[in-house]
């Protein structure tokens, strides 16, 4: 992996990073929790312009399994998509998903959400596995505390998660996979800037931070963000782990963040929230019966190409499984187009500006 930032507008960064394409960043990756986005062909996401996705290593090490996987030559060649892939760690999910774990510095047990059975992740087997797919970019085994505000709590876990990436840091990586560091320590300042500065002190080829969109206040997650962000090396990718919202992308844009992944545009077009610059039209609404006009006017996606709301609407309330597809395209599509946006903005050195016009329209809703 290679990592250049070409220029900066306010704080927002314009960079390039060459994994099996060259990808620019700032960048949103799709989330492909089983190894493929929901609804979507594996090509129409590389159609839409997406080179980089991310799958869950939790759920594709419990099924099918690595040895799968690794006899089709890894996560690519079986599910054969054609852009570069992170997974993430597993952390994330054992610390949701599961009821039943136990953390020790060691690692960590859980019972696995399918059929009950215990198995045990170590920074140094999560890494293996993702060594195994053959992922772009693999992630750290990190603890995800949910938010709370005992301190001391939170400090312990800290602790736990910084002697893991500690150990990570020095796993020989096969060459056609990058790691990147975890930086925890929920909404205390003093607490992320220890962690930020212990794991960038570490061999990681970029830095994520975790243990975002918690729980906390949208305030506290920018806060926490901006905080970390002066003790981020400058020659490594900065990636936010769990974000969000088109709104939350701009802003930590701004803070100087370079990578995100979030379930919500996904998610949400499954559920009929549609996202345009205007707000999110919820297509399930009355007043759409009989609007012949696309999604978004100013979207060139192949659903407001070819589709009007009524009939999307139609599609929703049939419960007609080419709703999901035609919705998820254009949430996708939408996001993708944000992100050229923002690299034009950064481009014309006009982040600033732009994110002003932008936040400033999203408050104006649809719904
Ligand atoms: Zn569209």
């Amino acid at each position: 992996m290679e990592f250049k930032c070409l220029k900066t507008s306010d704080n927002a960064r314009l960079s390039l990073l060459w994994l099996k394409d060259e990808i620019e960043l700032p960048a949103f990756m799709p989330v492909g929790t089983q190894g493929i986005v929901k609804a979507l062909l594996p090509d129409t996401l590389i159609d839409i312009g997406y080179k980089l996705m991310l799958s869950n290593t939790y759920h594709l090490y419990l099924r099918p399994g690595v040895e799968i996987i690794e006899a089709f030559g890894g996560l690519h060649k079986f599910t054969n998509f054609k852009g570069s892939i992170l997974t993430d760690s597993g952390g994330f999910q054992v610390f949701s998903l599961s009821d039943l774990r136990k953390v020790t510095q060691e690692g960590v047990v859980f019972k696995s959400h399918i059929d009950g059975s215990y198995h045990l992740f170590t920074p140094e087997k999560v890494l293996d596995i993702q060594f195994r797919f053959k992922s772009d970019i693999a992630m750290v085994l990190d603890e995800c505390p949910a938010y709370s505000l005992d301190k001391s709590f939170v400090e312990k876990s800290l602790n736990i998660t910084l002697n893991w990436a500690k150990r990570s840091s020095v796993i020989k990586r096969p060459p056609h996979t990058a790691v990147f560091g975890i930086v925890q320590g929920g909404v205390f300042e003093d607490l992320r800037k220890k962690s930020a500065l212990e794991i960038a002190g570490m061999d990681f080829d970029g830095i994520a931070i975790g243990g975002l969109s918690v729980g906390e206040s949208t305030q506290e997650m920018y806060d926490t963000v901006a905080s970390v962000m002066q003790y981020l090396p400058e020659d490594k990718p900065r990636y936010a782990m769990g974000v969000g919202r088109p709104e939350d992308i701009v802003r930590l844009v701004g803070f100087g963040v370079d990578m995100f992944d979030c379930v919500m545009p996904t998610r949400n077009a499954r559920n009929g929230y549609l996202f345009t610059d205007f707000g999110n039209i919820n297509i399930k609404n009355a007043a759409y019966a009989k609007d012949e006009s696309p999604i978004d006017e100013n979207c060139d996606c192949y659903t407001c190409k070819n589709y009007s709301r009524a009939f999307l609407r139609h599609l929703y309330k049939s419960k007609e499984l080419s709703f999901y597809t035609l919705a998820t395209i254009h949430n996708l599509s939408y996001y993708y187009n944000l992100m050229q946006r923002i690299g034009q903005a950064i481009k014309n050195n006009s982040f600033a500006e732009f994110s002003k016009s932008f936040l400033d329209k999203r408050k104006y809703g649809y719904s």
